[in-house]
């Protein structure tokens, strides 16, 4: 089969465990091509977790990802060749500049510099960033380096990009051309799979949300059909999430969510 006939991601049966304790219990899920899906759910709920797994630097226990039909355990460079990762605690070299960071990144995959240039200034443009591409990364704020971090996940031009938290530390600007970002690489046919913790975010941003809780999806769908699913009409996400999720606790995660919103997620609130 071609990889255009298989959905851009499938996960079945995905099970990771740390020791005894299970952080993710058989997740299911599928996602096809030109779609941005969001994993959205609580502290703890298994949301890096998967995303890492995903990613390709976390070895599930259990389950079968593939990655436009390619199976990570058995084909895993031609399925990670495919996949751009974002993660949420980066590493970054602190000594390089952000252009030699770039020029790095192009080489693990085994590109020149001037094979990926074009691509790049477009981005440090987009980004502003193009001023400080020779300072040293160290003298970045948080926001310029997740901006540096997301151009350097698309130099080689992957066919779905994986982020954790894609709008933490962005400032409301730069959250908005992400968000416009995302969605013209999915209507060029890319796929983008995304957690959150941030309703806003997920309601902005996502095609389709999973709503993860203990490891387990617990509902999936659009807006509209989780709407449906928690029989609350034009209810706002937020109200959605703790009539599917239910019970006081999941309505104590969700207040203190709420009261945890700082200023860097003030930015994502906007994001609409
Ligand atoms: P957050 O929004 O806080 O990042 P999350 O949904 O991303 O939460 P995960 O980081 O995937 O959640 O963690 C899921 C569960 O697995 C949590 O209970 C966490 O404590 C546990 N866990 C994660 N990593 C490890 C590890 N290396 N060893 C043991 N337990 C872990």
């Amino acid at each position: 089969m071609s990889e255009e006939s298989e959905p851009a991601l499938k996960l079945e049966g995905v099970v990771k465990r740390y020791g005894d304790f299970q952080a993710v219990r058989g997740v299911d899920l599928e996602v096809p091509s030109g779609e941005i899906f969001g994993f959205l759910g609580p502290n703890g709920a298994g949301k890096t977790t998967t995303i890492r797994m995903v990613a390709g630097v976390l070895q599930p226990s259990g389950g079968r990802i593939r990655i436009s039909g390619h199976d990570l355990a058995s084909e895993p460079a031609l399925a990670k060749s495919r996949v751009g990762y974002i993660p949420d605690r980066p590493f970054l070299y602190e000594k390089l500049s952000g252009g030699e960071f770039l020029r790095f990144v192009a080489g693990l995959w085994g590109k020149e510099a001037d094979q990926v240039q074009d691509r790049v200034d477009r981005f440090l443009h987009l980004f502003h960033l193009t001023e400080w591409k020779d300072e040293l990364i160290e003298s970045y704020s948080h926001g310029m380096r997740q901006k540096l971090l997301i151009t350097s996940a698309l130099i080689h031009d992957p066919t779905l990009i994986v982020i954790d938290e894609p709008m933490v530390g962005l400032d409301p600007r730069s959250a908005r051309i992400l968000k416009d970002l995302l969605r013209r690489y999915v209507d060029e046919g890319g796929t983008v799979f995304l957690s959150t913790h941030t309703l806003e975010v997920a309601e902005a941003v996502c095609d389709r949300i999973a709503i993860i809780h203990e490891g387990r999806i617990i509902a999936l769908g659009t807006m509209d059909e989780l709407r449906a699913e928690a029989d609350a009409g034009g209810a706002h996400l937020e109200d959605i999430f703790l009539k599917v999720t239910g019970g006081d606790e999941m309505a104590e995660v969700v207040a203190s969510l709420r009261n945890a919103v700082g200023p860097s997620e003030v930015g994502s609130a906007g994001v609409g």
